[in-house]
């Protein structure tokens, strides 16, 4: 049986970075990758159209400033084979790829008290052991594939956003059906509709957008960052939302309608998460809130001929940017072209999908494909799904059963050594994720290495700590209009999934003071055991 000091699940972003500090540690590693390549998110989501709505010159890494130099980033919001080539190029140049595993997806996971080990099983029926599991799997890596009747009786092709060929798929004359209306559709339903004969869209909920305002990226915009990385890159380590952009500034209710139509109207220029960002209020004050969404709905309106669809098309039900917003591009005039039609299944719900298509309750939609545009077990999904077994016999996916709970979403009371990469009860998903996991797979290697100079053998977080975070998470989600969506955040998407807001929203540059507090601390809240090598 293969033993060693980590075993790291996952090869995207976090599984790399992850690798590359312990192994500059000294420490032996592997990595687990159910994928056939490095990439993580960016290795399955090949849809037409996916991008990053992070703008790239931020969303890429920090620790390798030569390649900051080096790397051109065409568009100012990458697609996803850049993205992808960017990542390999990690691997490339760190020589990753000899510690990693690939196709090798990781069934179990077991903590042995008496050893202080960790026994990895995996698909391929190999047992390895290691001291630490890292479990670096992603916030958005479970497809959600929705129960609806007859889902399997279909006799033309189904394709899920998250598991798309890697041959691609060519539309050309089909009719297609698109069943889901969230980022990614967003994303890709104006690419699809550039190919197929004729695109239905079925639309639960719509979702607040923004135009992305993608192009090429502006050299002189590049050759000031290049001019700049480090400190920008310092920058963006303390601000809420990983990136350098305008933060909080701007409390709208303090602006009349005239002075705001003009702020709005910039954010909507600048595109992209700009929006979310300069204003104080939007998040935590309905009022200012409801003016955001106003303004939104009038650039729809002013978009799609048709008023019927343009006020489907409208987001009503929960406060603009408590899902993801979404970023556009092209989106909504696609719905002026005359083989595009939105069917809104909160009036006609889906009945079921038969052999020829999908039957709502007014209508049958004969098709050749059915897209499954219908997002992930978010947050928890990658982790529920491996049997992680901590001390007594306390499996994660019951710990969890009734709500996430965690220790700064990186260590869970129950679970030694086992730290999660931007787990529930981070800001993981809330903010730029490149950063997110930048800071906590630091963290996690010098907390590995704070125990090495102990000589302590495991580590995790202690009951009371772990409740009294959970409870702080709560309570800043709910100072703010973010548990008023039925989100992924929520786990509200998932049928039978606990309700909590799983991220934590106080932002990127508090939660880094207090984890290197905790740390510079000597961990309090953290259960430090045992003597290396012995029992923990
Ligand atoms: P999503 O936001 O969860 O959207 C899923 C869509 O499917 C929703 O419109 C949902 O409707 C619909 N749906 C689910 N089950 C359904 C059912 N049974 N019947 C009808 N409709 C159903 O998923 P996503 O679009 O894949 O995006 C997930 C996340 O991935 C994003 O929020 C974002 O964080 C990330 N993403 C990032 C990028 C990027 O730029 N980096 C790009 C794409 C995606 P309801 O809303 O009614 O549930």
């Amino acid at each position: 049986m293969t033993k060693l000091d980590a075993i790291v699940v996952g090869a995207g972003f976090a599984g790399l970075y992850m690798l590359h500090r312990l192994r500059q540690r000294g420490l032996s590693v592997q990595v687990l990758e159910q994928g056939g390549d490095v990439g993580g998110t960016w290795y399955w989501n090949r849809y037409p159209g996916a991008r990053c709505d992070n703008e790239s010159l931020g969303y890429s890494v920090s620790f390798l400033p030569e390649l900051d130099q080096e790397w051109s980033w065409p568009e100012r919001y990458s697609e996803q084979p850049v993205i992808l080539r960017y990542i390999n190029r990690i691997a490339d140049e760190l020589d990753l790829r000899r510690d990693i595993r690939f196709n090798t997806r990781v069934e179990s996971a077991r903590f042995d008290g008496s050893e202080n080990l960790w026994q990895v099983d995996t698909d391929n029926g190999e047992r390895l052991q290691a001291r630490f599991v890292i479990m670096a799997t992603g916030c958005l890596s479970v497809p959600n594939w929705p129960d609806i009747k007859g889902r399997e009786d279909f006799a033309g092709d189904t394709l899920h956003t998250a598991l798309w060929p890697h041959e691609g798929y060519d539309f050309t004359g089909k009719k297609v059906a698109v069943i889901g209306t969230g980022s990614t559709a967003i994303q890709s339903i104006p690419h699809i509709a550039g190919q197929a004969g004729k695109l239905t869209v079925f639309q639960r909920t719509a979702n607040h957008c923004v135009p992305a305002q993608n192009g090429p990226l502006d050299p002189v915009v590049e050759r000031e960052r290049k001019a700049h990385y480090p400190e920008m890159r310092e920058r963006a380590r303390y601000t809420r939302s990983g990136d350098v952009v305008p933060q909080g500034e701007i409390t709208i209710m303090d602006l009349d309608d005239e002075a705001l139509e003009v702020v709005l109207q910039d954010c909507w220029d600048q595109g992209g998460f700009y929006t979310q960002y300069p204003f104080a209020d939007q998040m935590t004050d309905p009022q200012a809130n409801a003016r955001v969404t106003a303004f939104s709905h009038q650039h729809i309106r002013s978009r799609v001929k048709d008023p019927a669809t343009a006020e489907l098309l409208c987001a009503r039900d929960h406060p603009f940017g408590t899902k993801r917003l979404c970023a556009d591009t092209g989106y909504f005039e696609t719905y002026n072209l005359d083989h595009v039609h939105l069917v809104d299944l909160n009036t006609t719900p889906i009945e079921a999908v038969e052999a020829r298509g999908i039957r709502t309750s007014d209508a049958m939609f004969d098709v050749d494909v059915i897209i499954y545009a219908t997002g992930f077990d978010a947050m928890t999904g990658a982790l529920t799904r491996i049997e992680i077994t901590g001390r007594d016999g306390l499996v994660l996916r019951d710990k969890w059963d009734h709500g996430t709970r965690s220790l700064l979403g990186v260590s869970v009371a129950g679970f030694p050594n086992l730290f999660t990469v931007t787990g529930p009860g981070s800001p993981s998903v809330m903010i730029n994720v490149v950063a997110a996991i930048e800071q906590h797979v630091e963290w996690i290697d010098a907390c590995i290495g704070w125990l090495g100079e102990q000589g302590a053998a495991s580590i995790e977080a202690s009951p009371d700590a772990e409740n009294a975070w959970v409870e702080h998470v709560n309570a800043t989600a709910d100072a703010t209009l973010f548990p008023k969506a039925n989100s992924w955040y929520m786990g509200a998407n998932i049928p039978g999934k606990a309700r909590v807001f799983m991220p934590y929203v106080g932002g990127l540059g508090p939660y880094r003071h207090h984890c290197d507090k905790v740390a510079a601390d000597g961990y309090p809240g953290f259960v430090v055991t045992g003597k290396q090598g012995g029992p923990a």
